[in-house]
């Protein structure tokens, strides 16, 4: 008894579409689910011996090498290695806006948030390159980040955070230049950030050098507690 009428007229509008357009797996393109199990199997989950700041695979050292050099300035998860169904996955929704592709990353990201037992008061997206946005008409980590702000029930803000200039894309820059790149790269619009606790999301973590730069342009509007969630890790 706890759906509600949107919910209903929803799922009722997905079933329609679902008839007419049978969706298909963003991992291997099998019809009939949008993620399908096999790709769930093959998904190489971040759980155990994971760094407690970046969130990132522990050697057998067990220091992290990034946060032993540049630690990051908000603790991290990531819920899986970019690799194999899950790059497809991430690639697809880069170029189309399948929003129950992103509602089902979303579920993973809410059992990354609980598991941690993390609370927060909004969640926040990293936004897009301005020319990016104007290419391809949305942001893919919007699709993720409001899905996932609906089943935590906080507040999303597509407008705390913009990109007040255009970087070049990270693709080919070793981490040095991803960091220079990035840097400065954001600004918080939050009037009232020292009341929130920020949940920053992301679709995929490489250095940390977006997530550093979102963190800080943040903390510069007052926000002094935040946290990020990624769907993929880099290796
Ligand atoms: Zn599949
Ligand atoms: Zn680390």
């Amino acid at each position: 008894m706890t759906a509600t009428i949107p919910c209903l007229v929803r799922k009722f509008w997905q079933s329609g579409l679902d008839l007419l357009f049978p969706p298909r797996c963003a991992g291997c393109g099998i019809p009939g689910t949008v993620w399908c199990a096999t790709c769930d199997d093959r998904l190489i989950k971040l759980r155990a011996r994971i760094c407690p700041l970046c969130g990132g695979r522990l050697p057998r050292s067990g220091i992290c090498r990034n946060c032993s050099t540049n630690p990051l300035p908000l603790p991290v998860r990531s819920y899986a290695l970019y690799e194999g169904p899950l790059t497809r996955a991430l690639l697809q929704l880069k170029y189309r806006p399948n929003r129950r592709l992103a509602e089902t990353m979303a579920v993973w990201l809410t059992s990354l948030f609980q598991r941690e037992g993390w609370s927060a008061s909004m969640v926040v997206a990293v936004p897009l390159a301005v020319s990016r946005l104007r290419q391809r008409g949305y942001n893919q980590v919007t699709l993720i980040a409001s899905a996932l702000a609906r089943m935590l029930e906080l507040p999303y803000d597509a407008k705390a955070l913009r990109r007040i200039r255009d970087t070049p894309s990270q693709v080919g820059l070793n981490p040095t230049e991803r960091w220079n790149n990035v840097s400065g790269a954001f600004r918080s619009y939050l009037s009232n950030g020292s009341s929130q606790t920020v949940l920053l999301v992301d679709d995929l973590f490489t250095t940390g050098a977006t997530m550093a730069a979102c963190a800080s342009a943040l903390k510069a509007s007052g926000v002094k507690n935040l946290m990020g969630l990624t769907v993929a890790r880099a290796r």
